[in-house]
């Protein structure tokens, strides 16, 4: 099993023992992976997940929180198994809890809303202990987080939509001493992690042991492999400056996405922004790979120079007309 499985497992396993954390947990959730529509002046919740196991937790936190309101005659919480046409990961499970009442009070207990509408932000109480701060960081992370590999490099990731909620999630690390930055991707404000220590520390937060073992133990084999500290700090160095420079391509490309569309580039340029967008973390040489007929490291390099050229036209522009 891949590690981003492993440790999404291992989280889905980790059930909140106190309200307090449950409260938390499931606020995060449906926040990150959640949608809470209101159709004929009803509420209802929705949250769509391609992890059955963690629709499932979704179900066994309602159920755990709100039992009394669940054994009401009517009221109904379900998984439902949906195929998705032309999806890439096949499934979609929806749970939706449909009863007006119970889902406004479920929404208020978990901080989202009141009687008279949604409640921007987070509020404080929801996460007012260190308990219940790592419950919400989990929940942020099943619904919206991504981790890659230990053996192919540091980098974790959860993509949120709001820029301040992504800023407020930053804060909450930082009380961990947990060093993360936000960068915008497609609609979405997407806080990472790229030290090694910081995703360490992050496991640590969720409790997913069995995956900060997996991740310590592919920290030891890479530094026994080679001079220790010296290969490390390299590769470290290496992996931060290729997610940099990744960093200023995705925001020179969205620029000129903005502006006057991907899709008015010449072909080549067009190919290599749009493969740049789809896969963030990926080095030039593979970028080159992706691409048909296949280009070498320096023919993408020289694609990217191209691009940046571009959208710093389009700024220069933007600034004159200002
Ligand atoms: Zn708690």
């Amino acid at each position: 099993m891949d590690f981003y499985s492993l440790m999404k497992d291992e989280l889905v396993r980790a059930m909140p023992e106190r309200d307090c954390c449950r409260v938390a947990e499931l606020s995060a959730l449906l926040i990150a992976d959640g949608v809470i529509r209101t159709s004929e002046g009803r509420v209802c919740i929705v949250v769509s997940e391609t992890h059955a196991g963690v629709a499932r937790k979704v179900v066994s936190l309602i159920r755990d929180l709100e039992r009394p309101a669940l054994e009401r005659p009517g009221v109904e919480v379900s998984v439902r198994n949906r195929k998705r046409k032309g999806a890439p990961r096949g499934n979609l499970y929806v749970v939706r809890m449909v009863n007006h009442d119970e889902a406004v009070d479920l929404l208020d207990r978990l901080g989202l809303a009141r009687q008279d509408g949604l409640v921007r932000g987070v509020e404080p109480r929801v996460v007012a202990r260190r308990c219940c701060k790592r419950a919400y960081i989990r929940g942020i992370f099943l619904g919206a987080g991504y981790v890659t590999d230990p053996s192919r490099g540091y980098h974790l990731e959860m993509a949120i939509l709001g820029l301040e909620h992504a800023q407020y999630i930053c804060g909450l690390l930082a009380e961990f001493g947990i060093r993360a930055r936000v960068v915008p991707r497609r609609g979405r404000s997407v806080v990472y992690l790229k030290d090694g220590d910081d995703i360490v520390e992050m496991l640590r937060v969720m409790q997913a042991s069995s995956a900060l073992l997996e991740l310590e133990n592919a920290r030891i084999l890479r530094s026994i492999r080679g001079d220790v500290n010296r290969l490390v700090n390299a590769e470290n160095a290496n992996l931060g400056k290729t997610v940099d420079a990744s960093l200023d391509q995705i925001r020179n490309i969205q620029l000129i996405d903005d502006v006057m569309g991907i899709r008015r580039l010449p072909p080549a340029l067009a190919a290599a922004a749009s493969l740049r967008l789809e896969n963030p973390e990926a080095s030039l040489a593979e970028l080159g790979a992706m691409l048909s007929p296949p280009v070498s490291k320096s023919g993408v390099n020289h694609r990217m120079r191209r691009i940046a050229r571009i959208a710093d036209d389009i700024r220069l522009t933007n600034r004159r007309e200002r």
